[in-house]
């Protein structure tokens, strides 16, 4: 079943470069139809999520040599995104079967003819949105609109998502390398950073555009974190935990993330974040920067009831085609509201430094860290369990 979040992302998927999409698709047909009747390249593993949240290997080709821009890198650390669990759930309906995963941090093995920036052996973050680099939007930081591919191209989403594979496998090919990879700094370890190439960079992309001018207005200005209102909600809850070890880095003294589960708001505790539950927000003043990170129409409202007047409200996303928002007050009080997806590769090389000099501590965020063997059933336990981040590393 389609729901309205995937119905309106199929509709922006297909705004431009539809014959695009339908040709990578056909290639990629005819190529493994072709490595069946007669092999050329080696195989690998590869994690595959199946209706029913059921994970396991497959055996697929590995990928070609790169083309002249492109790269085939080796994931040495991948990691869940808060959106693999209601994916791998059937609760998006992006189609399932897929390949799953959309972050890692990997070993360069070989690079195209053009390619100048990195180099075998080089340990790279893959940002887990296609982007050349090169064009308009690219070239003006809006990477997650690169117009080199078809709208909404990344990792992880199957069909869906362009087709791309997913990086829960033992190969994956960068299709412009210079233009996506962003190197890992000396020092700092893949397992800690393997979320950078997405759910860290939200937590970023949500406060840093926003907090200078709310803290020069006030410095002990808070920062409202909306991460789950409900009893068991089916997104992971990282990205607001990223997202306020972010807002302390970048000099918030008072982060408040707002949680209804007692394990979640122990966590962000254990941070350094206030952690309240949702009944505690009656009667609390409003925020200068309020962020929606629940993925749910209530939490959306519940955000931007609760920002202060010339606020900023920033929401990850909903999966609904339309919700409700408190209009009048918005008005009445001058809010601003950004609701959007990342342009992630721009964001990654500040968030990466901040994780060099240590004032970003990812791994503080990371509840699992399974070996490659291990991955199916580590995978399966996220996404039937509670686990707030399983990361994965390489044999
Ligand atoms: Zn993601
Ligand atoms: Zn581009």
């Amino acid at each position: 079943m389609l729901s309205p979040m995937s119905a309106a992302a199929g509709t922006a998927a297909l705004e431009r470069d539809a014959a695009g999409r339908r040709d990578r698709l056909v290639r990629d047909a005819r190529d493994r139809l072709a490595q069946r009747r007669r092999p050329t390249r080696p195989r690998m593993r590869a994690l595959v999520v199946r209706p029913g949240g059921r994970v396991g290997f497959v055996s697929v080709p590995g990928p070609p040599s790169p083309a002249p821009r492109a790269a085939v890198v080796r994931p040495l650390a991948m990691a869940t995104c808060d959106m693999d669990r209601p994916l791998a759930l059937g609760r998006t309906s992006f189609p399932l079967p897929l390949q799953l995963g959309h972050e890692c941090v990997a070993e360069v093995l070989e690079v195209g003819a053009e390619v100048a920036t990195v180099r075998p052996g080089e340990r790279v973050v893959v940002p887990f949105q296609i982007s050349c680099g090169g064009c308009a939007a690219c070239l003006s930081g809006r990477t997650g609109n690169c117009t080199a591919v078809p709208p909404i191209s990344m990792y992880g989403f199957g069909v869906a998502g362009g087709h791309w594979g997913g990086v829960f496998s033992e190969r994956l090919t960068v299709p412009f390398a210079d233009g996506m990879l962003v190197g890992l700094p000396d020092g700092v370890d893949p397992v800690a950073a393997a979320s950078v190439a997405d759910t860290v960079c939200d937590g970023y992309r949500h406060v840093a555009p926003h907090l200078p001018a709310v803290l020069a207005r006030d410095p002990d200005a808070e920062v409202l974190i909306v991460a789950g209102l409900g009893r068991r909600p089916v997104f992971s809850p990282s990205s607001p935990l990223y997202a306020g070890q972010v807002a302390r880095a970048l000099g918030a003294r008072r982060v408040t993330v707002v949680d209804r589960r007692p394990a979640v708001r122990d966590h962000a505790e254990r941070l350094g974040l206030t952690a309240i539950p949702p009944a505690d927000l009656r009667g609390r003043p409003g925020a200068p920067l309020t962020l929606d990170m629940s993925a749910s129409s209530r939490g959306l409202w519940t955000a931007l009831a609760h920002t202060a007047p010339d606020g900023v409200c920033s929401c990850a996303g909903v999966l609904h085609r339309g919700v409700r928002i408190p209009a009048g007050l918005m008005f009445a009080r001058n809010a601003t509201l950004h609701l959007g997806r990342a342009h992630t590769r721009t964001v990654v090389p500040a968030v990466l430094d901040l994780v060099a000099r240590g004032e970003l501590r990812p791994q503080d965020v990371t509840t699992t860290v399974a070996a490659w063997e291990d991955a199916p059933a580590a995978l399966r336990e996220h996404v039937l369990g509670d686990v707030t981040k399983t990361i994965v590393t390489a044999a």
